[in-house]
């Protein structure tokens, strides 16, 4: 098999996705599967929407289509915030669009109209983590921009915490958006569909709180892909840990000294990396680097150190493993490293699945 690769477990994620789905809809929440860590696989989406998943939702407008020419049957939405320079697009392969920009909202109801279609967007409230979403004070000024527009339709609230300032989706923040959404359907006498309380970081949340209040959505990617929570990136009880594994390849193997000799500067990095005096040592070296996954994240299953790496190479300490040229290494892989993995053109995907085994994709 080619190596580095991916080895994608679908039958894993499948598990995954049934179980949050069924955990989350113990309260009456429903959730969307967040794609954008697998980079819009297509084989990975249809087993989500196999896993009885209505919805997936994705930052790149390029994944959303890729969803719709391959069939998905599934709901898209584009979450993040939307350009306005993609308004056409996203009229076109999304059904549903976060938004916090009034003039992209009225640039996607332009579009819709010109294109005879309805767009729904979920309004994005800024509820202290600082990345995108309106002020709350703002709310009604905009809610009454976007009802005069004839081509879109308000069907929710939502907001995203724990991404950018790391700030935790608790009790009081989750009622502030039901408060809102509450105050806003009052106001302007509409039902708002959706009130989308957040992603992977609301697990802690949902099972502590005793008033899950309006949020009946949530915006799942992290949990259903590696099935921790990612606050204190605990294991969530029953999930798969291992749906994704990295496989990389031993290209030399020598004894050399441990640490470099001649005039030391920079490396490839700009760093000045300090290294341990261990007199001569095995070396070996994996072909593959940060062009194909954030090596830092790498997990091994067997007992070796990751020395450093460069573009392309990954140099470890095999310690007792009697690893040979042409060898393969196994590592698990945090969520940094899935990302960039599964978007290097470098790393092939493969999928040791119950299905591929059977022959049945
Ligand atoms: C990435 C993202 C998610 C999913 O986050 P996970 O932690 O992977 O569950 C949800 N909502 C928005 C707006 C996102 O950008």
């Amino acid at each position: 098999m080619p190596t580095p690769r991916i080895e994608v477990d679908l039958t894993k994620i499948k598990d995954n996705a049934q179980a949050l789905a069924e955990l989350y809809h113990s309260k009456n929440i429903s959730i969307c599967a967040v794609t954008k860590v697998i980079c819009g696989n297509l084989s990975i989406a249809r087993t989500l929407t196999e896993a009885g998943i209505t919805m997936l939702a994705d930052s790149k407008i390029a994944n959303l289509k890729r969803f719709r020419s391959g069939q998905i049957d599934a709901e898209l939405l584009l979450i993040g915030t939307p350009l306005l320079s993609q308004a056409s697009e996203i009229v076109i392969y999304a059904d549903i669009s976060h938004n916090s920009e009034l003039v992209v909202i009225d640039e996607l109801a332009k579009q819709a109209k010109m294109l005879g279609k309805m767009h729904q967007i979920i309004l994005m409230i800024e509820l202290g983590d600082l990345r995108e979403g309106i002020m709350p004070e703002d709310l009604d000024a905009t809610v009454r921009e976007i009802l005069k527009l004839s081509s879109i339709k308000l069907v929710g609230l939502g907001t995203n915490l724990a991404c950018f300032g790391g700030i935790e989706p608790t009790d009081k923040k989750m009622d502030r958006l039901s408060q809102l959404a509450d105050e806003i359907e009052t106001k302007f006498h509409l039902h708002l569909e959706y009130i989308s309380g957040g992603n992977s970081a609301n697990y802690d949340w949902f099972k502590t709180t005793k008033h899950i209040g309006r949020i009946n959505q949530l915006r799942i990617g992290e949990s259903i892909f590696l099935g921790v929570e990612p606050l204190y990136r605990q294991r969530i009880p029953n999930l798969h840990t291992d749906a994704f594994s990295f496989v990389s390849e031993v290209s030399e193997l020598k004894t050399k000294p441990s640490i470099p000799y001649g005039i030391q500067a920079q490396n490839a990095f700009s760093h000045t990396p300090i290294f341990k005096d261990q007199g001569n040592m095995q070396r070996a070296i994996l072909a593959s680097g940060m062009q194909d996954v954030d090596v830092s994240g790498l997990a091994p299953e067997n007992d070796i150190n990751i020395l450093g790496s460069s573009s392309d190479h990954t140099v470890i300490d095999p310690k007792n493993t009697h690893l040979k040229v042409g060898d393969e290494l196994r590592f698990n892989l945090n969520y940094a490293s899935l990302l960039a993995a599964m978007t290097s053109p470098y790393v092939q995907k493969t999928f040791n699945s119950i299905y591929e085994r059977e022959g049945i994709l």
